[in-house]
């Protein structure tokens, strides 16, 4: 239990907004439902707040800000925008993109009135100028948590929600299951921000089966509930051929790994498989690494790097923290690529060719066969890996979140298969689908759950009430 949260005992019978999930788009839709004069109620599965949002990375991509100013980054919507579209392949329903860019600036100022600071920013996998906000995650909950209950909203933990009800066309609330049975928590509207389901594998292996090698992460709460709850009600599921693991993370359970993996490969190493030979240009979106990474078979493949990658070290951006890593045990180091190899246990010679090939080809001016010109996206010059010790960080793609989910529409209204709105039901966070398209931006999976959330909450609020106080 974390001091100063607003803890309720018992479920209440009857509420004017039901959240269901504390996590970022949850907290938001609790704190705009109670800032608009509602009684705002919000049930947590778990025994822990936050799910995916608390084991996360903490970026949120905002443009405009004042972090960025301070950093002299000129960056705009129109930019932002651009880049969100091309990012999801023109594949994303535009509506939630405009809906996003118009909402983003208001509500990284609406956080902020609230407590929650961001750190340094800078660019990561989409971004064509620096617009990752990094943030302490749990104080961002506690913040808008702790604002919420003072507007009188309630939290009940280990609660799970498992059916909506509908009556008369329209939701009314939830079913949920309580220490003493099933109980009934009637609602006016319903915000569901139960996250993804990167922790349910038979949800996984039914819509993305390549991702059956693929490591787990994730809330433990994240098993797509509101998906089938949705689901059950009619509503439409968009973005599932869309499913991508994040490449970097460690391929076994360690005690220092944070859930975050590491991307030497954007400071300068390149990745091998198990053979010893590049598979991808490590330039490209970690997202699409990842599905190279997976097409190599097993889990594991390494980033190898040398003493110049581990020198681009920062301890305050968790994916670039080489030292940390080599703190912690988890580098496999050795002065020479041959040891290395050895160590590794990859067939003799092979590794050695590798780095041997792709060092001569940056001294000669050569073309990369696999097309790598930068070390990330557009930005950095390759660098010949020489100078010892040299590094190796064993590295698997792992399914951090889900980005598919239910259908929808500008208001956060959950739509059906038929197009209709569902009445009354309102989702946000990694629990709706149609943002993302085909391709993922960093920080935009806290950012939609943040303004989606804020303005779920909202709209949730602004139905009519039914109640006689
Ligand atoms: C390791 C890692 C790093 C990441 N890094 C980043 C990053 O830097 N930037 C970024 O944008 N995204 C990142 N993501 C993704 C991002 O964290 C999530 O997409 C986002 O936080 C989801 O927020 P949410 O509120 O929708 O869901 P969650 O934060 O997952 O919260 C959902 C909550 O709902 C609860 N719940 C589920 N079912 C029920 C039910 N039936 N009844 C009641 N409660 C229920 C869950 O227990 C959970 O607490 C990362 C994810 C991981 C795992």
């Amino acid at each position: 239990m974390i001091p100063g949260l607003p803890y309720a005992e018992q479920l209440p019978e009857r509420v004017g907004v039901l959240v269901l999930g504390s996590g970022l788009a949850g907290c938001a839709a609790l704190l705009a439902a109670a800032e608009a004069g509602q009684y705002a109620v919000m049930l947590e599965k778990t025994s822990d707040i936050g799910g995916s949002t608390v084991k996360s990375a903490g970026l949120s991509a905002f443009a405009g800000t004042e972090e960025q100013s301070a950093q002299g980054i000129a960056d705009s919507v129109e930019s932002l925008r651009g880049d969100l579209l091309n990012t999801g392949r023109h594949l994303s329903d535009e509506r939630l993109v405009d809906l996003y860019c118009e909402h983003q600036l208001e509500t990284y100022r609406w956080l902020r009135s609230h407590g929650v600071r961001y750190g340094e920013v800078h660019a990561a996998s989409g971004q064509s100028v620096p617009r990752s906000h990094p943030t302490d995650t749990t104080a961002m909950l506690v913040h808008l948590l702790r604002a919420a209950g003072r507007l009188g909203a309630r939290l009940v933990m280990e609660a799970p929600a498992c059916r909506l009800l509908r009556e008369g066309g329209r939701i009314v609330g939830a079913e949920v299951e309580a220490p003493d049975g099933l109980r009934r928590v009637s609602a006016d509207a319903v915000v569901v921000a139960t996250g993804g389901f990167s922790q349910n594998s038979e949800l996984l292996t039914r819509f993305a089966p390549q991702m059956d090698d693929a490591l787990r992460a994730g809330g433990s709460g994240c098993t797509g509930d509101g998906l089938l709850m949705g689901w059950q009600l009619g509503a439409g599921i968009v973005d599932t051929p869309h499913i991508k693991g994040t490449y970097g993370h460690y391929f076994e359970p360690h005690p220092h790994e944070d859930g975050t993996g590491v991307l030497a490969v954007y400071k300068g190493a390149i990745a091998v498989n198990r053979e010893g030979r590049r598979f991808v240009d490590e330039s490209l979106p970690y997202k699409e690494i990842g599905d190279a990474a997976l097409a190599q078979g097993g889990t594991t493949t390494y980033q190898v790097f040398d003493a110049r990658v581990l020198a681009r070290t920062n301890d305050e951006v968790a994916i670039y923290d080489f030292a940390g890593r080599d703190r912690a045990g988890m580098l496999v180091k050795a002065d020479t690529v041959a040891e290395l190899e050895t160590k590794l246990g990859i067939p003799e010679g092979s590794l050695v060719a590798a780095v041997t090939d792709y060092n001569d080809r940056i001294v000669a001016g050569e073309r990369d066969p696999l097309g790598r010109r930068h070390l990330s996206g557009g930005v950095g010059s390759p660098f010949a890996l020489e100078q010892p010790p040299f590094y190796a960080h064993p590295s698997g793609t792992v399914v951090l979140a889900t980005y598919c989910g239910l259908t929808v529409d500008a208001r956060l209204k959950v739509v059906d298969v038929f197009g209709e709105p569902i009445e009354r039901l309102y989702a946000a966070g990694e629990v709706i689908g149609g943002f993302h398209g085909a391709g993922y931006m960093t920080g935009t999976s806290i950012g939609k759950a943040a303004i989606f959330g804020r303005l779920a909450g909202t709209h949730a609020a602004a139905e009519e009430s039914e109640r006689e106080w």
